[in-house]
């Protein structure tokens, strides 16, 4: 799935104009389903865990595509160098602004222009922080390029030259962005049309409003000595939902005061 220039994107769908009677009986997807363009040093690590269980199963049916464009091939000379030492002196090495902004050009090739229709972004801790919300306004889009870095960062003046936009996975550093934009991609393609079996779920769960979910239940009955909460097993649905909605509020109240206090001014996350 790698590409240095890039092939098409993997999972594009041909369109073939039909009126046969199965077409007309499932949903079709899109002619162009949603891309995830990854400018990375290890297209290796990709499709990753996204290879697996509902994205895996989506992505071989074209419901959305992935493309990784590799940084090597960009780089200088004869060893295809991509990084240099930092300016002003320091530990590691920096990813050059030169090489980065020919992968971008090449990454955006074809893309919208405008941003909200394909986010352009750089996974770094010092980014806004992913949050279900972005997720969502991602899989709205058409697409999404994200950049991952390595060592200690990439150049400034190319993520100010390209606008690249910063989003972090959470408050700590790992070594590389392909986790992070690993994570990013599975949060948002969950929310495709057709990716998940079931998409009331996708609607019930955790910060979709604004709360943390309440706590579930399966079989057996009797666990340990210990039992379900009686009236998940009523048969009364608006007992079972006035349930779990004091459920999530407790919860939410008393693991995320800041989500808590988002909710009850009526502005969720
Ligand atoms: N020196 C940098 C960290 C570099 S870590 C700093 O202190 O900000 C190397 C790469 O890992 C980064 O370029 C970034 O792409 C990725 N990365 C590290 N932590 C991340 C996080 N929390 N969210 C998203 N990407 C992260």
């Amino acid at each position: 799935m790698s590409a240095s220039p890039p092939r098409r994107a993997a999972g594009r769908l041909a369109v073939t104009p039909s009126l046969a009677p199965r077409d007309l009986a499932r949903p079709r997807p899109p002619a162009m389903a949603w891309q995830a363009r990854i400018i990375t040093l290890f297209p290796e690590a990709f499709p990753g865990i996204l290879g697996l269980s509902l994205t895996g199963r989506a992505l071989k049916e074209g419901r959305w595509g992935l493309e990784t464009i590799d940084l090597r091939p960009f780089g200088i000379g004869k060893h295809r160098n991509v990084d240099d030492t930092p300016a002003g002196g320091g530990a590691g090495m920096v990813l050059r602004a030169d090489v980065l902004d020919r992968a971008i050009d090449t990454a955006q090739r074809g893309a919208p222009e405008d941003r909200k229709d394909w986010p352009l972004v750089y996974l770094s801790p010092r980014g806004r922080p992913f949050t279900q919300a972005m997720a969502r306004d991602w899989s709205r889009a058409k697409g999404v390029t994200m950049l991952c870095g390595r060592f200690e960062g990439v150049d400034q003046r190319v993520l100010d030259h390209h606008r690249v936009a910063e989003v972090s996975l959470g408050d700590f550093v790992l070594t590389g962005g392909e986790l992070a934009a690993q994570a990013m991609i599975d949060a948002t393609v969950r929310l495709l049309p057709d990716v998940l079996g079931n998409a009331a779920s996708t609607e019930e769960e955790s910060f979709s409003a604004g709360l943390l979910e309440h706590p579930q239940y399966t079989k057996p009955a009797e666990w340990n000595g210990l039992g379900i909460p009686p009236v998940l097993l009523s048969g009364n649905h608006a007992e079972i939902d006035r349930w779990r909605q004091e459920q999530a509020e407790a919860i939410t109240r008393a693991r995320r005061p800041d989500l808590w206090a988002a909710w009850t001014d009526g502005k969720p996350n």
